[in-house]
């Protein structure tokens, strides 16, 4: 069976296999969910948009007050052993920084001395297959009960969690957040939805994730002249959308074509979400064309 994650696995300074990484049971990830991660792509060995997830792991950690144990150099280093190491070609590194393991448990912060916990692995990029990417997936909608900073990549994500097991449950593919009657985002995804030939997305504030893959989407569609809108999207737009989409690192560009039960326009991926899926695989070929 293929391993989810290589040997080694990168954990506080050291490069050991996964059977031998030991964290302790007083590390404030565990106890509070007191960290951060990220997730990063990997084409034909290559990270994809790195610079942007190692800024987006700085906002957070600047954002949960948490100084950044490493300078980027070192960031790369770890990142570039890890995916040498690793036996695919198409990767998703996983890293993750908690505020460390205490001697006791106390919400407020421990000395600033505690080191930060660091981990980081590889596992094999799973994207969805072309016969997925043809029919579209299914998602249902869900309150969205997460808290007020939904812009940090924290680890603390049982509200994700529960969402995300509501679509398992209902053999979906993504759960969508609406809160207060707008759309946020999927559990692990942002959405996209296409009206009249309009690309509509929530713009980045405190209630989404910033997508490194939303940013190349938009990217592609300013590029090839799509007219773009950047606003509250509502339940309703939502429900009467031409097309859903789902983005992210792994995910990539993904047609939602069904909704609670509901065919999304003509129940078929749609035109916009065909071209912007083959604009998203060519710009990552070229990219990596380029190194
Ligand atoms: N929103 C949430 C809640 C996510 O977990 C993700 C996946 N990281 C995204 C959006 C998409 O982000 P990205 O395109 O950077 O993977």
């Amino acid at each position: 069976m293929t391993p989810y994650v290589a040997d080694p696995v990168y954990l506080d300074g050291r490069f050991l296999p996964l059977a031998e990484a030991r964290i302790s049971p007083l590390d404030r990830g565990f106890l509070f969910g007191d960290g951060v991660y990220e997730v990063i792509p990997v084409y034909s060995r290559r990270p994809f948009r790195l610079e942007q997830h190692l800024a987006r792991l700085q906002a957070t950690l600047d954002g949960v007050r948490l100084v950044n144990p490493l300078p980027l150099g070192a960031w790369r280093e770890i990142i570039d052993r890890l995916i040498a190491a690793a036996p695919w070609n198409d990767q998703s590194i996983y890293l993750q920084v908690t505020r460390g393991a205490d001697d006791k448990r106390d919400q407020a912060f421990p000395a600033a001395t505690l080191p930060a916990t660091v981990l980081a692995f590889a596992s094999p990029l799973i994207t969805a297959d072309s016969e997925v990417r043809e029919r579209g997936v299914s998602a249902i909608t869900v309150p969205d009960l997460r808290w007020g900073r939904c812009d940090l990549k924290v680890v603390s994500l049982v509200a994700n969690v529960l969402a995300r097991q509501q679509a398992a449950d209902a053999a979906c593919a993504e759960s969508i957040f609406l809160r207060a009657g707008w759309l946020t985002e999927g559990s692990a995804s942002n959405i996209f939805i296409v009206k009249a030939g309009v690309l509509l997305a929530p713009p980045k504030d405190a209630l989404i994730l910033p997508g490194v893959t939303y940013d190349v989407v938009l990217e592609l569609a300013a590029a090839r002249g799509v007219p773009c809108d950047l606003r509250p999207v509502s339940e309703a737009e939502l429900r009467a959308a031409d097309e859903v989409w789902m983005t992210s690192s792994t995910k990539e560009v993904l047609p939602i074509t069904r909704l609670d039960g509901m065919a999304v326009g003509t129940g078929f991926p749609g035109p916009l979400g065909r071209a912007m899926g083959d604009w998203y695989q060519e710009y990552k070929q070229n990219v990596m064309r380029q190194g």
